[in-house]
């Protein structure tokens, strides 16, 4: 049988590959090849599709959350709650700008933040909240945005993973002050490369932000405070162009696929399935099942077995994220130890992400389920 990976980018260009190559094409002709209109026409389509009045463009996910940090001057002495069940770079910026992430546990059903423990954790040196939207699916921010305006907290969005995911029928990253999405090419709206984007609704946040991506320029050669060099690339503007216009679609597929994979594998035992809940409609970036964990902790888990059977059977599935951020090497000077944060351990110990990608054919999506029950039935 057919491998199946847990995503293919090759069938989307197999469909606007034409397109895309005829837009590149354009773009190398022009001569201008960082900034200038298609970064501009892209930075107002996708603030439109979002529902802001602002975005500015720049070169990753990563580097717009720590613009975004940056513009609401976060820096040393001050801390910023976060998850730690995401990727690093979620906690990674917050530490770049010399603040300190103070990681809350996250909640069993959704793998977000779980935000009684948030405000549990705010202290006198909290300055904002970064709620990430694992997977697609968004963090209740009805809640989340009544506890940071009590405590007059700033709440930046990562919205890296949930690129279209609606809050109460809001897109996230319009509702809080900041939100943060990254092209990388496997999130919902992927790049040929890399790339990021910011959203908010504040034009003074904005022009800032738009100042220290190009290295803190006011005017020409004039600098009032330093940046960095994070523009994002006409190529990738006109290729993201195209590819905004196909988000819709692609993000019903991918709803069509995570509906037909609850109904085809929540009969199996041991298995957990994932959930929107109510008010949060998710873009499923990944489809992440609970795999019960029968095997002592210094075992290997349940879990790494089926993912290694599944494996033997073609089928390609991911683990994130295997050790939760508050536990990495990277972050030992702030002392967590095991046990700390229990709902984001025993995740990284069951999750497993199953093949996702709104190409996934109903035959390949049968594939994977006739595997998952041959391995555990
Ligand atoms: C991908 C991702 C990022 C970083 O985006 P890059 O474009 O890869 O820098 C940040 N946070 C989360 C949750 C992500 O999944």
């Amino acid at each position: 049988m057919k491998k199946i990976p847990p995503f293919d980018l090759t069938e989307q260009y197999q469909v606007i590959g034409k397109e895309i190559n005829a837009s590149v094409a354009e773009v190398l002709a022009s001569g201008h090849y960082i900034g200038g209109s298609h970064v501009e026409a892209f930075e107002q389509q996708f603030a439109s599709y979002v529902g802001t009045t602002q975005c500015i463009a720049c070169n990753s996910g990563t580097d717009a959350l720590y613009l975004a940090l940056r513009a609401l001057n976060i820096g040393p002495g001050d801390e910023v709650i976060t998850t730690p069940f995401t990727f690093v770079a979620t906690a990674e910026t917050i530490s770049a700008v010399g603040a300190k992430p103070v990681f809350v546990d996250i909640d069993r059903q959704t793998f977000n933040l779980d935000l009684e423990q948030v405000e549990a954790s705010i202290t006198k040196g909290t300055r904002a909240i970064l709620p990430v939207h694992l997977f697609g699916l968004p963090v209740n921010m009805s809640r989340l945005m009544a506890i940071a305006q009590a405590h007059h907290l700033f709440v930046i969005e990562d919205c890296a993973q949930a690129t279209g995911a609606e809050w109460a029928g809001q897109k996230v990253g319009s509702i809080g002050h900041i939100g943060c999405f990254s092209f990388y090419p496997t999130k919902n709206l992927g790049a040929c490369g890399d790339g990021g984007a910011v959203t908010t609704n504040d034009a003074a946040i904005a022009a800032r932000i738009r100042r220290l991506r190009d290295h803190g320029r006011k005017g020409s050669y004039y600098y009032e405070e330093l940046g960095v060099n994070s523009r994002l690339d006409a190529i990738q503007a006109a290729i993201l162009q195209i590819k905004l216009r196909h988000l819709e679609t692609w993000n019903n597929q991918r709803r069509a696929i995570a509906e037909r994979y609850q109904q085809l594998l929540s009969p199996i035992p041991d298995i957990t399935t994932p959930q929107e809940i109510p008010n949060g409609k998710s873009v499923w970036n990944q489809y992440t099942i609970r795999v019960l964990d029968r095997t002592p902790e210094t075992d290997l888990s349940s879990r790494d077995r089926l993912r290694s059977q599944l494996q033997e059977k073609g089928v390609i599935s991911m683990v994130y994220y295997p050790l939760p951020l508050h536990l990495q090497p990277a972050y030992s000077h702030l002392k967590y130890q095991p046990g700390n944060l229990p709902e984001a351990e025993q995740a990284s110990r069951e999750v497993l992400s199953l093949p996702m990608f709104p190409e996934l054919s109903p035959e390949q999506q049968n594939q994977v389920v006739y595997s998952l029950k041959d391995c555990l039935l």
